[in-house]
């Protein structure tokens, strides 16, 4: 139904009519207050601006090593050939990252197979003074207090990777050797909780946890009570663009969310999914991108390549050589825009301005170029954010936000990626 304006769309509340317009982000309640088309060409003309300013390097990643003793299933590294990064490749990214503020996730693969790389890691960003956040992510291997105790001091968020109870989590991610991974990545939460890192849990949803993992989500909760907790529900596709074994399809993907972010409202729980997309809808500040990897993320993987986003340099698309520089500015330039606000078929979206644009990997495999989309991840977005206007039309924008604001010790969102955020603020 059009009102004139191809920003403005209508909802049905509990039998009332309400507008949430795209661009402003606020609910009218009739038509006639959507403002007016020259606002409306000024407002998109600056988040075009914003998208494509270049803020440096906001992130990086590394994969210190793409071996790992687990054999996932739905791992987007399965058809990668293996190897480890060396001290002088980390030390070309750092000093690419220069001096922040960044954040560097230290990823794999399995990173702790390299506690030497992690230790460099630690010594340079020290010694050279960087502001640049660590964090880390794990499945789980055996961790040396004292290096839990140098991340700790550093002030590392670590990420644990568990699906679930034991039985959920061994058969989701086994390892090739053992059998209970489970009971590897307990001890790693607790080796790097007792240190004094800040800890959060990192839960997969696929095709076989769907429909346990309202359940097995609460008892992560309650039994770990992590910092922070990350629920994902879409898996890249893999090498090629294959498409991933173990994706979960269909209205349940929305169900499940929906349910898990209902209790950590309740539960006070910073759930990262959550927080980015109800800190922009309840403070009507756009979110124009979802990942760094649209022009503020640098990737590295074994061999010197470098890239902007992590599943496309690790499968060997869209990589260049770490030593030249250029190309790597010239990647990032090539990213930069990558916006929903400059993709022509989202322009009549209603989550134009709140979706980011989902992952930009995911979207390039569904839609054969960088600036498309992934249908279902669209389908996702739109019926994540009928559920946050209804939600705010019955109860208020704060009813979304959950018990006790948003955790500021919680992982932070990549500096950058939304416009007017601030990383220290928290509710
Ligand atoms: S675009 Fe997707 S795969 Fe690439 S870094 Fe971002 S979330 Fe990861
Ligand atoms: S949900 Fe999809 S169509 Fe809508 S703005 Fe985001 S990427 Fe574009």
């Amino acid at each position: 139904m059009s009102f004139g304006s191809s920003f403005l769309h209508a909802y049905d509340v509990n039998g009332e009519k309400v507008y949430f317009h795209s661009l402003t982000l606020e609910i009218y309640n009739s038509p006639e207050e959507c403002p007016s088309p020259e606002t409306e060409q000024e407002l998109l003309a600056s988040y075009r601006r914003k998208a494509g300013e270049n803020s440096g390097i906001i992130m990086g990643c590394m994969f210190l090593t793409t071996r790992c003793p687990r054999n996932c299933g739905y791992c987007f590294l399965q058809d990668v050939q293996h190897g480890d990064m060396t001290p002088a490749e980390i030390d070309a990214g750092l000093e690419l990252i220069g001096m922040g503020p960044a954040d560097l996730l230290l990823y794999g693969g399995e990173p702790f197979l390299r506690p030497d790389l992690i230790l460099h890691v630690i010594r340079r960003v020290r010694s050279s003074g960087a502001r640049i956040n660590l964090s880390a992510a794990t499945g789980g291997v055996p961790v040396n207090t004292s290096l839990a105790r140098a991340l700790a001091s550093e002030g590392t968020f670590i990420i644990v990777s568990i699906d679930g109870p034991p039985y959920v989590h061994n058969s989701a991610r086994p390892l090739i050797r053992e059998k209970n991974s489970f009971e590897k990545a307990e001890k790693a939460f607790h080796v790097f909780r007792n240190a004094g890192c800040r800890v959060g849990i990192s839960v997969t949803v696929t095709e076989r946890n769907i429909e346990t993992v309202r359940e097995d989500f609460l008892w992560l909760m309650e039994y770990f009570q992590p910092d922070d907790m990350g629920l994902n529900p879409w898996l890249h596709p893999l090498k090629g663009g294959r498409a991933n074994p173990v994706q979960a399809t269909g209205p349940r993907i929305l169900e499940t969310v929906v349910s898990c972010m209902e209790i950590a409202i309740d539960r006070g729980m910073y759930i990262e999914q959550l927080a980015r997309r109800v800190r922009p809808f309840v403070r009507l500040i756009p979110r124009l991108k979802d990942c760094a990897s649209a022009g503020g993320r640098l990737v590295q993987v074994p061999g010197g390549i470098a890239g902007t986003c992590d599943c496309m340099t690790v499968c060997g698309d869209h990589g260049v050589n770490l030593k030249d520089t250029d190309d790597v500015k010239d990647l990032l330039t090539l990213f930069r825009d990558l916006s929903p606000v400059n993709f022509p078929a989202c322009i009549t979206c209603p989550a134009l301005a709140l979706c980011g644009g989902g992952c930009r990997y995911d979207a390039y495999h569904a839609s054969g170029v960088l600036n498309g989309s992934r249908p279902e991840r669209c389908f996702f977005e739109r019926e994540f954010l009928r559920w946050m206007i209804e939600k705010s039309v019955e109860h208020g924008r704060e009813s979304l936000i959950p018990a006790g604001g948003f955790d500021i010790s919680a992982m932070p969102m990549p500096v950058g990626t939304m416009i007017g955020e601030e990383q220290s603020v928290d509710n």
